[in-house]
């Protein structure tokens, strides 16, 4: 009888799926190109084919088990069959999810549950600590992941946003809200914010109970809405988000608004959830106050991969001196949506493969110098910056960094040490 599960990479999750897949008694193939691991393949053999996110369906050992009608499936998946009476919360969006996942993650851990944070924040699902009946799993979820997993069971699934990303993927923007909405397919109650168009579509179409969340307009009808004056509206409780000190600026209110949802549906308690999320710590490499160094402050937000994760970057510092680093690997839309933020520019400093393309976009509106390395950006940017009476030295990307580092954490962690170096 056919009893063989291929794992398509051999990343951190394709090893724990592996791990976990021998256990049960499977034989196990593992297929990685840049492993150079390229076994030959009998499908009838194969149950199941457990895919890597991050490889894409063209790849021809995913047409292949297509072709021969094996099921394609994820860690997310397995984990589901590891620990079936578990509670699930699964987090999708463009940007926000890490943040919304580990927010919630805290406010129930302090509300005393026991839960286990993972997924796409980069902890692989199947590395999770098995937990008892009464834990909670809280799962950030990419739009690889959704496309390639069979159905998920959620008890909530949170949405944040869509704007444009990962087109080159997905193809078209309605494919890759397509990939996401899979993440309702079997849950039980949605946590959505209406403040995009797409995500106002996608919560008119919903046949399962919602609560929505509002910040971008007054007078929403959403469930949860957040004021001009920053204070959020919930079921008769108000709340003041200017006194988050972590969760700073509106995108980040909007993650606490769904956190807010999501948390008060299981606790049923709004001062506790509020006071919980007044003590969240913040993730690094998101807007992360680094040092500073006399009146300079340095910000590194290398998470921010795309113009719209920058753009909130640049809102959340107008009015100051803002001397910006940014490049790497353009996305498509490349920074055409952030010429509205340019006035408030002091000096940019451009780093890697996007330096020419934004040279151009920047031209005659910002006053910019090409550095083509990190180290350079740091140290010309806080020579400038140290000769305003304050200023930001802000790592705000707008790009991937694979062309000069491993992810993007690497990319944060050079920024950390370089303003070590020049703040001696
Ligand atoms: P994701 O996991 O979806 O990439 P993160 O929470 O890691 O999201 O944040 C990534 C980047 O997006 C950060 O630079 C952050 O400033 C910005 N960001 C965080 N929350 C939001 C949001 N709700 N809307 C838009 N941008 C956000």
């Amino acid at each position: 009888m056919a009893n063989t599960y291929v794992v398509l990479g051999y990343g951190r999750s394709g090893r724990e799926s592996e791990k976990y897949l021998l256990s049960l008694g499977h034989d196990v193939i593992v297929y990685d190109d840049g492993q150079n691991k390229r076994p030959s393949i009998t499908w009838q053999d194969v149950v199941g084919l457990v895919q890597s996110p991050g490889i894409s369906c063209v790849h021809p050992i995913h047409l292949a088990a297509k072709a021969a009608n094996v099921p394609v499936l994820t860690d997310i998946n397995l984990l589901q069959k590891r620990s079936p009476n578990i509670k699930y919360i699964g987090i999708t969006g463009t940007n926000g999810k890490s943040t919304s996942t580990a927010l919630i993650g805290h406010i129930l851990k302090e509300a005393g549950l026991k839960v286990a944070v993972g997924g796409n924040i980069g902890v692989p699902a199947l590395s999770l600590d098995e937990l008892d009946y009464d834990g909670w799993y809280v799962l950030e979820l990419s739009s690889y992941q959704l496309e390639l997993s069979t159905d998920i069971d959620l008890d909530i699934a949170v949405w944040v946003n869509i704007s444009a990303d990962h087109l080159d993927r997905h193809g078209s923007i309605e494919n890759y809200v397509d990939a996401k909405k899979r993440i309702f397919n079997r849950t039980k109650l949605v946590c959505i914010s209406l403040d995009d168009a797409y995500s106002r579509q996608v919560s008119d179409q919903l046949l399962i109970p919602a609560k929505t969340i509002a910040t971008e307009f007054k007078n929403c009808p959403a469930d949860i809405w957040i004021d001009a004056g920053g204070m959020l509206h919930a079921e008769g409780t108000v709340f003041n988000c200017n006194d988050l000190e972590i969760l700073k600026g509106q995108h980040n209110w909007q993650n606490t608004a769904l956190a807010f949802a999501a948390c008060n549906h299981i606790l049923n308690n709004p001062e506790d959830v509020w006071q919980y999320i007044e003590s969240f710590p913040g993730l690094a490499h998101r807007q992360q106050m680094v040092a500073k160094v006399s009146q300079v402050e340095f910000v590194n937000d290398s998470k921010a991969t795309n113009a719209d994760a920058c753009e909130k970057a640049l809102k959340t510092y107008m009015g100051q001196n803002i001397f910006w680093i940014l490049g790497g690997v353009a996305k498509t839309d490349g920074i055409d949506d952030l010429k509205p933020y340019f006035l408030h520019i002091k000096k940019a400093y451009l780093i890697g493969e996007a330096e020419d393309r934004f040279a151009d976009t920047l031209n005659g509106q910002i006053v910019f110098e090409k550095c083509a390395t990190l180290d350079v950006a740091v140290f010309n940017a806080y020579r400038d910056a140290r000769l305003e009476g304050s200023a930001v030295v802000l790592l705000s990307p707008a790009c991937a960094s694979f062309d000069q580092f491993r992810d993007y954490e690497h990319r944060g962690e050079e920024f950390i040490q370089l303003v070590a170096k020049v703040s001696q």
